[in-house]
């Protein structure tokens, strides 16, 4: 059996990212830039008021308070019909054009309108005050983002601010979805005898939307090799197929068997970890297929830790684990199987400092402690006790 160590790199080893395809840009939240991006504008495009206020020449306003003649508006959107000459302000608005001649914005409530059409300028500031600058943001021909740089909603809008409707991205895969179990049933039906409904599906159907991959769902496969190699044959069309359930050691565990009868060449199948020993990953021609276990707890967290790393790669991410965050425990745990354990864990802020206890009891089938926990507290394969105040390693849920 292989550690998740090194499943994790036998995974991300076996997939790279899948093609680039262009983009509207406001479809493109989650995705990767598949090509750098280099600024054909500044941004802002020009020098504007920072604040409302008057537009002045600051040789004017040496010495204060001093009554200057108002004699334009400014608003966002407009510019001035002349430039500004001694003795003269301009009334601004936050975004307008810099008049010519004006060389800084004298903020509103350091004046005092006077009825005859003037000013009263209540301090004086030094020259650029209240001015931004055009290209300070970004100057012209700056490269503003490298390929690979994922798009979150601020790279959207550094995008949006460059002008780019379209974007080249790499390709979200297609993920097919296949639940197994003669015992379930869809939502939709009757929860006669011995049945019970599929939570699984909407689950792994969730997960895969929330990083901005694409689930095709295939339904629910029978504890029967036809309908699995049916069911089977057809998920093996999308980019990554991933089944749940009939991957561990039953009698009617036939996932393994009908994967291999079908060309699926199978890197490893059952893990050193737990919750989600009997997980499986191989490869069909070069898209991956994971067989992930059925019991709800485990096929979240197998999904978490080892079929995302590989959906993200396959989007272009470069870096797809957490950044490394340390809690102090708040109760013993004790583990004697020499597995790497993923504790549902609930972590919170206390004196300035991240305390984390579990959930409970830790048994798989229990989809509501995922619900209370948020966070997986990670036990190393070696440790057997770890002692409440020792620090762990956790990720967020
Ligand atoms: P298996 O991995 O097929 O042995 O299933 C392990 C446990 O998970 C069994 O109790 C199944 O009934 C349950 N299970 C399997 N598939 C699902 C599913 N789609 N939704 C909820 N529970 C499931
Ligand atoms: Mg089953």
């Amino acid at each position: 059996m292989i550690n998740a160590a090194d499943a994790i790199r036998i995974i991300v080893n076996s997939v790279c990212s899948l093609g680039s395809v262009t983009t509207a840009l406001d479809r493109s939240l989650g995705m990767v830039l598949a090509e750098d991006i280099v600024s054909e504008d500044d941004v802002p495009p020009f020098d504007n008021a920072a604040m409302d206020g008057y537009a002045v020449r600051t040789d004017n306003i040496r010495e204060v308070p001093v009554i200057l003649s108002v004699v334009e508006e400014i608003a966002a959107g407009f510019t001035a019909t002349r430039s500004l000459q001694p003795g003269e302000a301009m009334s601004i608005m936050t975004g307008a054009k810099i008049v010519q001649g004006c060389d800084a914005v004298v903020q509103l409530e350091w004046t005092e309108s006077l009825d005859d059409g003037q000013v009263k300028i209540l301090r004086t500031i030094s020259a650029g005050h209240n001015i931004r600058r055009a290209g300070t943001d970004i100057a012209k021909g700056v490269k503003v983002f490298t390929k690979g740089q994922a798009l979150r909603p601020q790279e959207i809008g550094v995008l949006a601010s460059l002008g780019r409707r379209f974007v080249e991205v790499y390709r979200s895969p297609s993920v097919a979805i296949l639940t197994t179990g003669s015992e379930v049933v869809e939502l939709h039906q009757q929860l006669s005898e011995g049945k019970i409904r599929n939570s699984n599906a909407h689950v792994l159907a969730a997960l895969v939307k929330k990083i901005g991959a694409e689930p095709r769902y295939l339904g629910i496969a029978k504890d029967d090799r036809h309908d699995l190699t049916s069911k089977i044959t057809e998920g093996l069309k999308e980019d990554v197929l991933i089944t749940s359930g009939g991957i561990s050691v039953g009698k009617y565990d036939l996932v393994l068997e009908v994967f291999r009868e079908l060309g699926v060449d199978i890197k490893f199948w059952k893990i050193n970890i737990r919750p989600g020993m009997p997980l499986l990953f191989g490869l069909y021609e070069t898209k991956p297929v994971f067989g992930l276990p059925g019991n709800p707890v485990s096929t979240m967290v197998t999904f978490l830790q080892f079929v995302q790393p590989a959906l993200l790669r396959l989007m272009g991410h470069t870096s797809d684990r957490q950044v490394g965050i340390r809690a102090r425990l708040e109760e013993e745990i004790i583990k004697k199987d020499g597995k790497r354990h993923y504790v549902r864990g609930i972590v919170e802020s206390r004196d300035g400092s991240l305390v984390v206890h579990t959930t409970g009891p830790q048994v798989s089938n229990i989809l509501t402690s995922l619900s209370k926990a948020n966070c997986l507290i990670i036990i190393p394969e070696e440790r057997e006790i770890v002692r409440a105040g020792e620090e762990v390693e956790i990720e967020l849920l």
